[in-house]
């Protein structure tokens, strides 16, 4: 892994001192200011403790550093709108499993490093493909980092959606990978309907007025995707989530780890593709060097967005359990 790492850096610092290569393709050509859907932190919100708390977060602390944006279920930004924004419906998938994003211009090339290893992560595994916003898109994700705290509302909400990634706190791979996965339409795996039956909330070590960011989601509002609960996913809060003393608050009934924040599970990768009805052929005639990531074309439509035309066919380039052969450069800018 490192030295796939090292190889992507090497072709990414070639690719960009030829100036050959956009990293972001056209994301940064547009001066104009995008027109954000309203937010809504809430009337306690305080920004100033939030900023400090994330910015001392350290590694190995047994928290997860999204846990401690200060929103509902520490980093699900609910649309002022709209309110609350659970979403398993279908129709807020981003239509031809792509996602739209655009970087806040004046990021570091190290900020957008991180951006992109986020998005490969979600992308080794899946049909999920990203790609730069274009003159025209409505429906986008807009990558910031001039607010406080790390997070992102849920499933596509129709127009700019803001993620905030917080300077100098929130660029690590895995928590930029978990707030594109909220994007993607996927909430946290502790909310989930069944988390009982897989998990004891210690509510002995939650300070009341956290309770609520363990409450449940209805079946209406959370989908396992057939795939069930999964302990492993980058999804899942960490043992120790809004411990009032330090203590842990989600205890597993089985002996697993809990709250990894390095990659995308097995388990997340499947819901994903079967949120976004792809299935991987790697049953090919000719050979596995065909195999393929295949869509079914009912991963929901846009009014807004300017993509359409779904073949039911994506350029599958993706191959399941890594892909090494230097293909991430060709899905994310081709
Ligand atoms: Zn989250």
């Amino acid at each position: 892994m490192q030295k796939m790492k090292l190889i992507v850096a090497v072709l990414w610092s070639v690719f960009a001192a030829s100036g050959a290569f956009d990293l972001f393709g056209e994301s940064e050509k547009f001066s104009d200011l995008p027109s954000l859907i309203p937010v809504n932190f809430g009337p306690n919100y305080n920004h100033d403790a939030v900023s400090r708390s994330i910015a001392s977060w350290k590694p190995g602390s047994g928290r997860n550093i999204w846990e401690l944006s200060g929103l509902r279920e520490g980093d699900i930004m609910d649309s002022a709108d709209k309110g609350r924004n659970v979403i398993i419906d279908p129709k807020n998938n981003w239509p031809n499993n792509t996602m739209v994003y655009r970087l806040m211009s004046g990021m570091t090339s190290k900020e957008k490093m991180v951006v992109k290893e986020a998005m490969e992560l979600i992308m080794q595994g899946s049909c999920m493909k990203f790609r730069p916003y274009r003159h025209g898109d409505r429906d986008y994700v807009y990558i910031q980092y001039n607010d406080t705290g790390c997070w992102s509302l849920v499933g596509r909400q129709g127009g700019a959606q803001p993620v905030n990634l917080q300077r100098d706190a929130c660029f690590i791979p895995g928590p930029v990978a978990h707030e594109l996965l909220h994007a993607a339409g996927f909430e946290h795996q502790h909310s989930a309907p069944d988390r009982d039956d897989y998990v004891y909330i210690n509510y002995t070590n939650i300070e009341e007025a956290d309770y609520d960011q363990f409450e449940k989601l209805s079946a209406n509002e959370y989908s396992e995707m057939g795939v069930g609960y999964d302990y492993d996913s980058l999804m899942h809060y960490s043992r120790s989530a809004f411990s009032k003393n330090g203590e842990d608050t989600i205890i597993p009934y089985e002996d697993v780890e809990i709250g990894q924040q390095e990659y995308v599970s097995d388990k997340d990768y499947r819901k994903l593709n079967v949120k976004y009805n792809c299935f991987y052929d790697a049953d090919d005639d000719s050979g596995a060097h065909h195999s393929e990531w295949h869509h079914e074309g009912t991963g929901g439509s846009s009014p807004h967005n300017s993509e359409h035309g779904n073949t039911g066919h994506n350029n599958g380039n993706n191959h399941a359990g890594g892909n090494a052969n230097g293909g991430i450069l060709t899905n994310m800018f081709g």
